[in-house]
């Protein structure tokens, strides 16, 4: 299997109040790859301005970030063309690798924008390598720049930075110095999410499993699923008994921790996420974790409820006061 490290440079509206703006808020107008073969070395590269049929002004914050010109990209090919050329190039056995996650989600919003073809009706798997890079060399969740990432491995800064090629070629470079075992943390690209229960997604990876659910039409439903409650044991599948019930301390996380005899004690998490044409999905993971994080899960369940209880004593005041109805000392006697 290759990998096609791909980097998207792209164009927005100064103004927002183009009709396209809400469809079409990132124009693509340069893609930049490199492929490595199975081995991580260098085997080809692709790089490609596209002419823009959106936007036709630079936006003022890309203008400074990226050393492109109106002038240049006139000279770029059609989206669609680029496209075509850029797939075949991709081949078949490939997985897509870029810095962060954003770059796949946009470039299937382009393809859907011009009806393309889709990349694929499901979610994609692939390796943010901003992601493994801090799995591989950071002991905390962290985002950074290519640029720190390039100063940390003190790889040779020989080409400049912000165009898609020379990204995708320094991020090549980072993952081709990584521990063979980082690459096992892949992520999924879920602009279009699993189609049916079939093909939701169920991984496990070192320290954690994961869960995509297909689209519900709201929380609600998604909340109903079976599936999506559920508290198994990662490793030995088996269901589990709640030690804290689901809980949320914002509407939008939920909670729980539940037992294993065998493997212990799992804290599932559930994030409630909007769908791409609306609706939402959930995404779940399961963590084995030790009794002393229970306390602070506790904890956060205790100020969810205090919170509820304050809410709640606030809405039955104003009910009480009668808020929003006439005033009482407008009430004439
Ligand atoms: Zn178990």
């Amino acid at each position: 299997m290759n990998y096609v490290i791909m980097d998207l440079e792209w164009n927005q509206s100064n103004t927002g109040q183009e009709k396209e703006a809400k469809l079409l808020p990132f124009e693509i107008i340069e893609i930049g790859a490199i492929k490595l073969n199975s081995d991580r070395e260098m085997i080809d590269e692709f790089s490609e301005l596209v002419k823009p049929r959106v936007y036709h002004e630079m936006h003022r914050i890309t203008r400074k970030l990226i050393h492109l010109q109106m002038e240049q990209l006139e000279q770029g090919q059609p989206f669609e063309e680029v496209m075509k050329r850029f797939r075949e190039w991709c081949g078949e056995d490939y997985i897509f690798c870029t810095w962060g996650p954003l770059d796949l989600t946009e470039l299937q919003r382009n393809l859907k924008y011009y009806d393309l073809m889709p990349l694929s009706d499901g979610p994609i798997k692939f390796l943010d390598v901003q992601k493994l890079f801090s799995i591989a060399y950071e002991d905390k969740k962290s985002r950074r720049t290519l640029e720190y990432a390039i100063d940390y491995l003190a790889i040779e800064k020989d080409i400049p930075f912000h165009r898609a090629f020379s990204d995708a070629y320094y991020t090549a470079k980072i993952l081709a110095l990584m521990d063979e075992k980082v690459l096992g943390n892949y992520s999924f690209d879920v602009f279009h999410l699993p189609g049916d229960k079939d093909s939701e997604i169920h991984v496990t990876f070192e320290t954690y499993a994961k869960y995509i659910s297909r689209k519900f039409a709201d929380k609600s439903q998604a909340l109903d699923d079976k599936t999506v409650m559920a508290t198994r044991c990662y490793l030995c599948h088996k269901p589990l008994r709640k030690k804290i019930r689901w809980f949320s301390p914002n509407g939008k996380h939920y909670y729980s921790v539940s037992y294993c005899d065998r493997h212990g004690y799992m804290k599932s998490k559930i994030r409630i996420r909007k769908a791409e044409d609306g609706g939402v999905y959930i995404v779940k993971t399961d963590k084995f974790i030790t009794e002393a994080d229970i306390a602070a899960i506790r904890d956060k369940q205790d100020k969810a409820r205090q919170q509820r209880k304050v809410k709640r004593i606030t809405k039955n005041r104003n009910h009480q006061n009668g808020t929003g109805s006439v005033p009482a000392d407008s009430v004439s006697s």
